[in-house]
């Protein structure tokens, strides 16, 4: 097959067409197929031929969707899920068993701490923690023996620091350990975590993969001989993915690129507006030069992604204030949607954690953090602005 660009691939992936000629993939809302006899049925179920058999191991739509971010990810195979959650559990729990040990990365998505801290020790499997700024050659004095998987998430959320994907490819060559990256902040239209040696990409579909916040979903990408051991966990223990939120999924890939484009574009913009403005102790965006990894991120990231954080002066008081203040921008919990959002981590998310924990994972008590939406960008940078000036005012 002659090999197409991003775009083309994502649009013209399709799902192989019914006698009714279709020219839109339907939805396959089917819990199982027909086997065309005993024969053909003996040889599915023995992995000897190809097929779908039951949606809780595969299905048209979630292979359609599967087969376009292999493409995207250069990736050889992978298996959807119903939630990014289920992704990274899934991806973690179908590689290791107890006594056996993970080296992380501590900045990472609030539920995956809670699998790492909660979940994973009830089976005997530990962590170890590094810090995002630690250099490669100290991450590398916490392999032990029964070290078997380096998960990490670059882009960090909502910090937005960048962890150098080349360099943990190679220590995890050296060592034969797993290096499984949540690929969710950059898509893999700005960034490919397997070309610098991951093993495995994970995503929460929920966010940029959908992009207009309809639905919850994820994936598992990798080589073929994991995904098997991934395919195995996931058809047996049942994270598999509805086929109606499949093909939402491979639909909105059809358009990733022309949004994370603009997603892209406003988020610098309104990253340089607030890099000019009085109120705003730092601006953290991962293509701005005066983010302390610049020079990494761009050479790993095709663009700096659709999210902003800052520091607004006057801490938690002056966060909740700028959030109450904000007339377009949406107050949720989600990210990479059309609609720009935006969050404070210190009074939501991460308010479990005391301040000096927050702190070790780049969480300051005036940090916001924005995801730049589709809408134009002066009407982005109004509100901010506004809400910048108005909760300001309230001090004085
Ligand atoms: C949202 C998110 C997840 C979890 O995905 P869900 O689809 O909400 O289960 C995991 N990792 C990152 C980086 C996320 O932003």
């Amino acid at each position: 097959m002659e090999k197409k660009k991003f775009e083309t691939n994502a649009i013209r992936t399709q799902t192989e067409r019914s006698p009714h000629g279709e020219h839109a993939v339907p939805i396959y809302t089917t819990s199982s197929f027909v086997f065309d006899d005993a024969e053909d049925a003996r040889a599915q179920f023995a992995s000897e031929k190809e097929g779908d058999i039951y949606t809780r191991y595969s299905n048209p739509n979630n292979n359609e969707m599967i087969a376009k971010l292999c493409q995207m990810e250069g990736t050889e195979d992978g298996f959807a899920t119903a939630s990014g959650m289920a992704a990274m559990f899934t991806s973690i729990a179908a590689f290791v068993s107890s006594g056996d040990h993970i080296l992380a990365s501590r900045s990472l998505f609030g539920s995956t701490h809670q699998i790492l801290t909660q979940i994973m020790p009830k089976w005997g499997v530990t962590h170890t923690y590094v810090d995002v700024n630690t250099p490669i050659e100290e991450w590398e004095q916490h392999i032990r023996p029964e070290t078997k998987m380096i998960f990490v998430e670059t882009p960090s959320n909502p910090a937005l620091d960048i962890l150098d994907l080349s360099a943990l490819g190679q220590l995890a060559e050296k060592h034969q350990l797993i290096l499984n990256v949540d690929n969710c902040f950059a898509t893999p239209y700005l960034q490919n975590p397997a070309e610098f040696g991951a093993h495995i990409v994970t995503h929460s579909a929920t966010k940029f993969l959908d992009g207009q916040g309809r639905t919850i979903a994820g994936v598992i990408l990798g080589k073929a001989e994991l995904i098997e051991k991934v395919r195995f966990f996931g058809r047996h223990t049942g994270p598999a993915l509805s086929p109606f939120n499949g093909w939402i999924i491979s639909k909105s890939l059809e358009t990733l690129a022309v949004r994370m484009d603009r997603h892209c574009a406003n988020a610098l913009r309104m990253a340089e507006i607030l890099e000019e403005n009085e109120e705003i102790n730092w601006v953290k965006y991962p293509h701005l030069p005066s983010h302390p990894q610049y020079a990494l991120a761009k050479k790993q990231m095709k663009l700096g992604g659709g999210i902003v954080s800052f520091e607004i002066k006057g801490g938690v008081e002056r966060g909740r204030r700028f959030l109450d203040s904000l007339k377009m921008l949406s107050l949720t919990a989600n990210l990479g949607d059309s609609r720009s959002i935006a969050t404070h981590p210190a009074s939501t998310t991460h308010s479990k954690l005391s301040p000096e924990e927050r702190a070790v994972v780049g969480i300051t008590d005036g940090l916001i953090r924005i995801s730049c939406g589709l809408e134009h960008i002066d009407d982005i940078s109004a509100d901010i602005l506004q809400a910048i000036e108005a909760s300001n005012e309230i001090i004085a």
